[in-house]
């Protein structure tokens, strides 16, 4: 059986709870530990697969097709484990299974908080079947909301079934400097520690989150008032990157605490690897200016993976990542090459709908004409077809059938068997499909293998009707589902470096280990 630890946020949003999670992760993991994170979200969908980017930043794609909260692709990239459906746990994914039950006839009384604990211990069991050793719930939200009371009620409770030793509870909370008073103020972590004990739960450590530093008399203050000894109130200063967090809180001794309260033994722990990393992180080489262009550039968490993706890239290559932001729309205002001139390389990541698209098809043949560096990702992919079809194969019109069902030339579109279905997430292709590569091509050479696992979320595909006319005007397709129909992976020959593929390669890709 796992132990579990719960993670859970006070005073504010957005101060890092996914991050200190992952972090933990990647201590446990490297003390040799064998770890599952979930993630509980109290909303009402099912899963953030329909949400904007905008209300819920990227939707993460485990490796089994689930749609999931970002924090998920944290996880994954801190301890280099792929999650699955199991690892993520929805207000909405709740009811809907406890409701099922109830009309099947199998639980004549709904109960949400049992439903809630038997999610959490699924999602402690890891792929060969075995629990992982400790399973990390990070409960989101912030203590105080009425969503999150169910998980936070369902935690209580399973504390005191599984008994001492078996779970322990981590509370992050901010601990905002106040410029007037010249001082770092524990009040707002005392009433958020008030509010956790009014709903049952004491917490036993509390990561402080900060700006500067927290002096040992001010850890004891605020642990004496919070009922948590002074060692286990652990500092968390704002870091220059994230992938520096797990190191700061390995020096305040935060697994050390999480495992003494669970009753393992603390092991050395190797995080050379991971050091190298942060050190080459910090001590890059020259500029690489990266031009992203989006739809959502107006908030970041949106494209995450792809973003987190590109640091890796530039970790490995010594290179620091000089990333612009580009509307796709400001491009159809003001044409590419006013805001693309001066960039090394142009990326195009996915997307849905007919917003900025003649801004991205602008985009793409400009780094094709002007023989500037190109990755398209997903649409990014569709996108730089239609360019080819509108500009090089004399397809006038021609578009992605998603964005116009009476193109005189769809390019991209619907398989034939999923024309008729329509149902909103039920359709798309999730998860991991093998693709072929084409050999003596950029994209085999790069991956250099024959055939590699890459995870999807589309609907639509290349139209093989064109296919041989690409091919015949001078396209490469250099990759393919392993039966030769859907193309993956595509790429210009006359071109430094012009690849496209039609799935997501960013959330393959890991700190140390960044993707082909
Ligand atoms: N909208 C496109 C499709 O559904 C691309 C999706 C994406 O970029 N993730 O096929």
């Amino acid at each position: 059986m796992a132990k579990f630890v719960f993670v859970t946020g006070g005073v504010v949003s957005s101060i890092g709870k996914g991050i200190v999670a992952a972090s933990l992760g990647r201590l446990l993991k490297s003390r040799g530990y064998s770890v599952s994170i979930l993630k509980l979200d109290p909303y009402l969908n099912v899963d953030p697969g329909t949400m904007s980017p905008y209300q819920h930043g990227e939707v993460f794609v485990t490796e089994d097709g689930a749609e999931t909260d970002l924090d998920l692709g944290h996880y994954e990239r801190f301890t280099d484990t792929a999650m699955s459906r199991l690892n993520s746990v929805t207000t909405g994914s709740i009811y809907q299974s406890v409701i099922n039950k109830e009309r099947r006839g199998d639980q004549v009384i709904p109960h949400i908080t049992n439903e809630i604990q038997s999610f959490i211990e699924r999602g402690a069991v890891l792929d060969d079947g075995q629990a992982a050793q400790v399973a990390i719930v990070e409960i989101g939200g912030t203590v105080g909301d009425i969503e999150s009371l169910p998980f936070l009620e369902a935690a209580r409770q399973m504390s005191l079934r599984l008994g001492r030793g078996s779970c322990c509870f981590v509370h992050l909370t901010l601990v905002p400097f106040i410029a007037s008073a010249g001082e770092l103020k524990t009040k707002p972590t005392q009433h958020s520690v008030k509010e956790l004990r009014s709903i049952g739960i004491q917490p036993d450590v509390l990561v402080c989150r900060s700006d500067r530093s927290i002096s040992e008399d001010l850890k004891a203050k605020i642990g004496g008032f919070c009922g948590v000894p002074k060692r286990a109130v652990i500092q968390a200063l704002d870091a220059d990157s994230i992938y520096a967090v797990p190191i700061s809180l390995e020096q305040e001794g935060l697994c050390r605490e999480v495992l003494d309260l669970l009753g393992l033994a603390d092991h050395d722990s190797d995080m050379a690897l991971w050091a190298g990393m942060v050190a080459k992180l910090r001590n890059p080489g020259p500029a690489v200016k990266v031009a992203l262009v989006g739809k959502y550039v107006q908030l970041n968490d949106a494209y995450l993976s792809v973003v987190e993706a590109l640091r890796h890239a530039c970790i490995d290559r010594d290179a620091a990542l000089d990333l612009h932001w580009i509307c796709a729309e400001q491009i159809e205002e003001q044409g590419p090459d006013a805001l693309l001139r001066g960039m090394d390389a142009v990326v195009v990541p996915g997307g849905f709908g007919n917003r900025g698209v003649d801004g991205k098809v602008a985009a793409i043949r400009w780094a094709r004409e002007q023989r500037v560096p190109f990755l398209g990702l997903c649409l990014g992919m569709q996108c730089a077809v239609i360019e080819w079809a509108r500009n090089q194969a004399g397809l006038a019109g021609a578009t992605s059938a998603e964005l116009d069902a009476d193109s005189p030339h769809p390019v991209i579109h619907l398989l034939p068997e999923q024309q008729d279905v329509v149902d909103l997430g039920g359709t798309m292709r999730l998860g991991v499909y093998p693709c072929r590569l084409t050999p003596g091509t950029l994209g085999q050479r790069l991956y250099g293998d024959e055939v590699v696992y890459e995870r999807h979320r589309h609907r639509y595909e290349f139209n093989n009707a064109y296919r041989n006319l690409f091919l015949e005007s001078g396209y490469e397709i250099s990759g393919t589902s392993p039966d030769g129909r859907l193309v993956e992976l595509i790429e210009l020959k006359d071109h430094p470096f012009f690849t496209a593929c039609q799935y997501h390669p960013e959330f393959l890709s890991r700190p140390s280990r960044p993707h082909p």
